[in-house]
């Protein structure tokens, strides 16, 4: 028995209907398959019986890699790493779907990098991650709502956001302190065209940054007291950042980088 690591968040997932819903959520016969964070493998598991064409599995985990090694053979490629070392994009030679149970903290991490890389070619033709609860409510969150911030608006950006289910403590072992949700994700066909993502982050971490006050000093600070922007988006300084529309961000963007650049 291997000892589960609390600094690699190692809670694994014993609950089979739970595992079940994550490989039903799509189709992966014969598709190529990443797995993130595999562990003992419960999820790989049930990935391996839907018959995928390859399975790929990121496991940071140097013990937990071996094992996989050993237990699957050549069913699977192990790649004994950090998945934030890793760049996808050049790693497969075709789309691929992607299945995570990992770290919450790395979760948003990855999410936020593979955001952030996404060219006009998607590497993956779905994420299936798991969240933190609290986190999968704001990334998934509308706008006029109060998870709604930052993080809905940079996911809404490129993909297209369902939640699947919420996963209480019981079903992983050993139990984590809060509840999770799956969240599945698809690729945007028309994103709005921000050259640089660098630009979205900036302007939304300015606007929520003060969430309750409205959007005056924010506005200001992006556009140096231009109110032209107002009214070709609809938009007023007595908003809060909250009522700004993910596409009212985008556009923001577009403009700030129009100005800049
Ligand atoms: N998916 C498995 C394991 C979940 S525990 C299950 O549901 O049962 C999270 C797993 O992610 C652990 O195996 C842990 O070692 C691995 N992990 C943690 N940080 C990682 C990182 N940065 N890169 C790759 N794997 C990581």
């Amino acid at each position: 028995m291997i000892k589960p690591k609390k600094s690699l968040g190692q809670n694994f997932l014993i609950d089979h209907n739970v595992l079940k819903t994550i490989v039903e959520c799509i189709d992966v016969r014969n598709k190529t398959v990443l797995e993130i964070g595999p562990g003992t493998g419960n999820l790989t598991n049930y990935i391996l019986e839907k018959n995928p064409k390859k399975v790929f599995v990121i496991e940071k985990d140097n013990e937990l890699a071996e094992k996989l090694k050993l237990k699957y053979s050549n069913l699977i490629n192990v790649i004994n790493n950090d998945v934030l070392n890793i760049d996808e994009n050049s790693l497969f030679d075709e789309k691929v779907i992607v299945f995570g149970n990992l770290p919450y903290n790395i979760s948003t991490e990855i999410l936020s990098k593979w955001i952030a890389n996404i060219g006009s070619d998607f590497w993956f033709e779905a994420l299936v991650l798991m969240f933190q609860k609290e986190v999968a409510n704001r990334i998934a969150a509308n706008f006029n709502t109060s998870n709604y911030g930052r993080l809905s608006v940079l996911a809404n950006w490129k993909l297209k956001i369902n939640k699947i289910i919420d996963i209480k403590p019981s079903s992983f072992k050993p139990k984590p302190k809060i509840d999770s949700s799956l969240l599945f994700f698809t690729p945007k066909k028309n994103f709005y065209k921000i050259k640089d993502s660098k630009n979205l982050e900036k302007i939304t971490r300015i606007f929520f940054n003060n969430r309750r006050k409205m959007i005056k000093k924010p506005y200001n600070q992006i556009f140096n007291g231009d109110l032209r922007f107002l009214e070709k988006l609809k938009i007023n300084l007595n908003l809060r950042p909250q009522n700004l529309s993910c596409e009212t961000y985008y556009k923001l963007a577009e403009e700030y980088e129009k100005l800049t650049s």
